[in-house]
Parts: C-alpha cells; structure tokens; sequence
C-alpha cells in the first residue's frame, strides 16, 4: 500500500470519534498529523538502520515521532503485544479506509451499487475482540509455518569469529518474523513491512500472529451474522432448506424471486420442473410458492378463523405455533382443492410442505396477474368480471360449502380474460361461528367495488347477501340485517352444542349449511 496515499486520505475516510473514544490505550488528541503503519513501523522497528538508509526509504519518518499514538501521556511503547495490535489496527483502518474509496469509486452514482463490506477488517459495532484473546491457544498446526524452512546449521551458528551469528541472532530472527509475516491468512493486511529490511522481535511477531489469528475468526463470524441476517428477512433458514430441497428433487426448475411480501406470507415465483413421484402430477410450467411466516405475531389475530372451525378444532388445542402456521397453509391447501373441484378459477394446489405451499402461478413470463384493484378494466369486462364473481360465490358457497373471508379487489387477479380467486388460507364453512358476517363483510367489498366501478346492475350487499346464501333476509337496513345474521350464527351454535360437531372430514364433509329452513 501507498503509504502517501494513505497518509493523504480524506479527513471523512479516516477513524472518526468513534475509534478514539473506544480506544483502549488511552484517547488520542485528534490530530491532523497523519501517520501510517509503515512509518510507525519503521521508527519503532527499524531504528537501527542505518539513518541514511532510514531517510531514503522513508523520509517522513521523523514527523512520526508527533503521530497520535506516541503523544501525551500515552507514551508507554514499552509493551510489544499492545503495540502490535494498536499497529495492526491502525493499519487495518487504513485498509478500510482505502477499501471505502475504492467503494466510493467504483460505484459512483449508481443507484445499485457493490458493497466491498465483506472485505473490511475494522468492525465499529464489535469492537469486542477479548473473547478471541481469551480462547487463543497455539495448540494446533502452526497456520503461519513459512513455506520454505529457513536452513539453519546444523552447529546452530554461522560465521567465525566476532562475525559469528547463531539462530538466536536478533537480526537474522526479525528478518526472518518479517519474512513469516507473509504466511499470515491472506486476508491478513500485514503491510509493506515484508519489503523493507524490517526485523521484528520474536515478542511482536507473536503478538502480530496471535492477532492475526482472531481478527482472521472475529471477521468470519461477523459476516456470517451478517449473511444470516439479511437473509432471514426474506425466509428463516429452515424455509431455506425445504425450497433447496424442492429444487434439488427436480420438482422446481428454478426459484426466481419474490412476488409479494405480505403481513402474513411471502409469495415466490418459481419456474416448475418435473413430477417426482409416480402419480405423475404434472407441474405447471410457471409456480406460485407461498411460505407462510412463522413469526407468529400475525397469526395471533387470525385465531378465530381457525379456532372455531370445526375442522380444526380438536388439533387446535393441542398445537403449538410452528404447527397452527402449517394448518393455516393446510388450509389453503384444502380450499383450493374444493375450489379447483367446483371449477372455479384459482390457482392450482402442487404440493404442501409443511407451511409452504406450491401452486400454479397466475400470470405469465414472471409476471403476475395484476389484482382487479390494480387493473383497468373496459365497462364491458367489468360487467363481466362482476357477473363471474356473482356466479364464483355463489358456488364457493353452494359446491364448495366456503366463505372466502377475506374477498376483495386485493384478492382477485385478472387473468385470461377471467378473474381468479386467491388467498383462500383463512376462509370458512358457512356454519362457522362467524361464517356469515364474513360472508356479509365479503359482499359488501364485491358490491362497493363494482357499483364504484360503474356496474349499475349490481346488487346492493344484502341483495347480494341473498343471491349467495339464499337466506333471504329480508331486513332493508345494515343494522337489522347484521343483527339477523347474528340471530342465525346463534342458531347454528346452538344446534352444534345439542347434536354435537360435525364428525365427517373433507370431501364429503360438504354438509349442506342448516341455515336453510
Ligand atoms: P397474502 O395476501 O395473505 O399475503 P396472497 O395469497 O394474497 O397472500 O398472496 C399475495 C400476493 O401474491 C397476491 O396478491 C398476488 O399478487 C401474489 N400471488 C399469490 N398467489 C399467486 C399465484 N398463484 N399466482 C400469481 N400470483 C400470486
Ligand atoms: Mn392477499
């Protein structure tokens, strides 16, 4: 590294506060004297050059003596080990310093830009490096060993006379420390130190080494934290694991991205590959996999869809989050199915991994179908889109035995000329405790939509109400008709709390609702 350059750097570029408040050694005076390991280095360790070959080298050497880590009352250089590390980590700075730079460049204004962060050795937010210190220990293969061992005489010395060196010879070890220093991890930025004829003591290469060592392991856990958290936004690692594993089985091709990151579920895309198993299920080309979250604070308002759902019911007392998670995706899954039977528009059920669900995609070339809130529709398809969601009511309720529960613009895709229905994890039978206020709360989102949307012979939700369930309440205002809903919700209770729950499962347990007279 260019020591002038470095010297050079941007006042923003280099350590700020921050460094100097933690700085174990005492807190520098800020200064405007730039001083670069190289130099440091050089006055501490090479000050027995001789001076001439010292100016010629490194001529701003003698400035370093008012450098910011031998001033005021931090004068203790005495110590190898703490000077090794105030070096190395001044030097690491100015690694990252220069690395910023590099960044700055190299990406410019671009809007989408390379992070060179994993390359950074300084980390300001875990400047706790003791643990490392703590469980050093040199029990193990020597990492740093040089490539090719030094030769040393058999008689241990070479020489004759007062000329005679031994292994032991200051000299001959620092050079050689100097030389070892080019073993340490790659990663390690030890300087141009190995270019000089530096000799470092035995003390300070060990300390140097040793530092070397857990910075090395330090900086490798940071990224991996790192990398573990930003991609737990999108998926946890075990959600990480089923998706590789479906990919790796060949049953999808490959996961493109992300569609929809909802409150409750984030929605991929996924190109689909081969069947798996022998019933020869065929893949659609183009897969919707919707992960339901397993953070579980969303969920917890939902309890009451599912807790009073029969079908659920006994399991639900018994299950812990990780599984009620999986039976709100189960109970897409089963939806659909009912859906896809009846014939209604929707997506497609491929198969159910625990909380992750894989259907066929609606859209085309990646690109979902847009929602009906988000689309543009002529009068005529509008009209269309209505009657179509007239009739898909109708025989989610009557083929079915459903209530969507959660039925609006956002959940309707425009595909095909056709609307398609999603997002059915939360809907209901009919005789659900709650069944008909959502079936009323659904109709009230239809109706608005499409009388807003200019769709003159739609009916008013309770006429709407009607179509669908065949109620036929006959109330001519919201609140009394609510409150009849209520009255037969009670009706259906009761009968369940004198005849018992309903026993039979899916299909056939498509009862038709006892609402009717
Ligand atoms: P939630 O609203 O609970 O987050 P949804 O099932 O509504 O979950 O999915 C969220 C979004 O993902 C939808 O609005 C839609 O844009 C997209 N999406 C979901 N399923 C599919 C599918 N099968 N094909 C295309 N897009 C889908
Ligand atoms: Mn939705």
């Amino acid at each position: 590294m260019d020591p002038v350059g470095v010297a050079t750097a941007p006042p923003e570029a280099r350590p700020g506060p921050a460094w100097q408040s933690k700085c174990p050694w005492g807190a520098p005076k800020p200064t405007s004297i730039s001083c670069s390991l190289a130099d440091v280095m050089s006055e501490q360790l090479a000050k027995e050059l001789q001076l001439e070959e010292e100016n010629a080298a490194f001529p701003e050497v003698v400035a370093v003596a008012e450098g910011p880590f031998i001033t005021g009352e931090n004068t203790d250089t005495s110590s190898d080990l703490m000077l090794a590390q105030m070096l190395q980590m001044e030097f690491d700075r100015e690694y990252d310093a220069q690395l910023r730079r590099e960044e700055k460049k190299f990406n410019g204004d671009s809007k989408v830009s390379i992070s060179f962060e994993n390359y950074r050795k300084v980390h300001p937010f875990d400047s706790d490096s003791s643990e490392d210190e703590v469980d050093w220990q040199d029990t193990r293969h020597d990492p740093y060993r040089a490539d090719k061992p030094t030769i040393t005489p058999k008689k241990g010395f070479i020489g004759k006379g007062k000329d005679i060196t031994t292994k032991h010879d200051e000299v001959v070890c620092g050079r050689k420390n100097t030389a070892r220093m080019e073993n340490f991890a790659p990663e390690f930025q030890v300087g141009d130190g190995i270019g000089m004829d530096l000799k470092l003591s035995n003390q300070v290469f060990n300390a140097l080494k040793q530092h070397a060592y857990s910075e090395e392991r330090r900086s490798a856990r940071l990224h991996e934290k790192k990398e573990h958290s930003t991609a737990e936004k999108a998926v946890d690692p075990k959600t990480r694991l089923l998706l590789y594993k479906m990919v790796n089985a060949g049953m999808l091709e490959t996961i493109t991205g992300c569609i929809s990151t909802g409150k409750e579920s984030v929605v991929f895309h996924a190109y689909g590959g081969k069947s798996t198993n022998e019933d020869d299920k065929v893949i659609p080309p183009e897969c919707a996999i919707k992960v339901f979250k397993t953070t579980l604070n969303e969920f917890k308002n939902r309890d009451k869809y599912i807790k009073d759902d029969y079908r659920f019911k006994d399991r639900f007392s018994k299950l812990n989050p990780r599984k009620i998670i999986r039976m709100w995706a189960e109970k897409e899954m089963h939806n659909l199915t009912r859906m896809q039977n009846a014939g209604i528009p929707c997506p497609q059920v491929v198969i159910l991994k625990k909380h992750v669900l894989v259907m066929s995609f609606i859209g085309q070339d990646q690109v979902p179908a847009p929602k009906l809130k988000d689309v543009k529709l002529s009068s005529e398809d509008m009209k269309k889109a209505y009657y179509q969601i007239l009739n898909m009511m109708q025989q989610l309720y009557k083929e079915c035995n459903l209530v969507h529960a959660d039925l609006s613009e956002y959940n309707m895709l425009w595909h095909d000329g056709k609307v398609w229905l999603i997002d059915v994890s939360q809907s209901v039978e009919p005789t659900h405790p709650h069944g008909l206020e959502f079936l009323f709360r659904d109709c009230r989102n239809v109706s608005q939509f499409f009388q807003k949307g200019g769709v003159t012979e739609a009916l008013n939700e309770r006429e709407l109400f009607n179509a669908v369930s065949d109620l036929n309440i006959a109330a001519d205002n919201e609140v009394d008709f609510q409150a009849e809903i209520e009255a037969l919700e009670k009706v259906n209770e009761d009968h369940v709390q004198k005849h018992g729950k309903k026993v039979s499962a899916f299909p056939s347990d498509g009862d038709p609702p006892i609402y009717d007279k």
